[in-house]
């Protein structure tokens, strides 16, 4: 049921990932550290197997006691978010090549949406209470 592995990379070009996307689903999080690290809404892939290609100008922020993330400090693109304990990677859905195929299928931490936009997709909304329930491991309100 995974995909293919995919390329992905920053604006610049300096840090290259490769990374095999767990369905076609891409996912919204609301959560405030995800919409300061995107700098509006951020939409990423559950990805298997990210590999940092070319990371000379790999950044990667201790963004919370369970998650870090990664992004390019030449040009500032934000790119994965993944668990400290390697069980859970996401990739930015426009990092990737190619887009065939991908839904918009949840948002998470719907609660924490500013009120200037809301998404037409149909997709599955969770509140904070409710994410952090579907998600065992993250206790209080960001994951991170
Ligand atoms: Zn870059
Ligand atoms: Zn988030």
């Amino acid at each position: 049921m995974g995909h293919a592995v995919m390329n992905a990379r920053c604006l610049c070009g300096a840090v290259e990932l490769t990374a095999a996307p767990e369905n076609d689903e891409a996912g919204v999080c609301h959560c405030t550290m995800c919409q300061r690290w995107a700098g509006g809404i951020s939409i990423t892939r559950a990805c298997a197997d990210l590999t940092v290609v070319k990371g000379d100008a790999l950044g990667v922020y201790d963004s919370s006691q369970w998650g870090e993330r990664g992004f390019c400090r030449e040009c500032g693109s934000s790119l994965f978010w993944r668990a400290k304990d390697g069980t859970h990677s996401v990739v930015a859905v426009a990092a990737f090549d190619g887009h065939d195929g991908v839904r918009l299928t949840s948002e998470i931490f719907y609660d924490c949406k500013p009120g200037y936009y809301a998404l037409a997709n149909d997709t599955k909304k969770m509140t904070e209470a409710e994410t952090i329930a579907f998600f065992t491991g993250a206790q209080d309100g960001n994951h991170g």
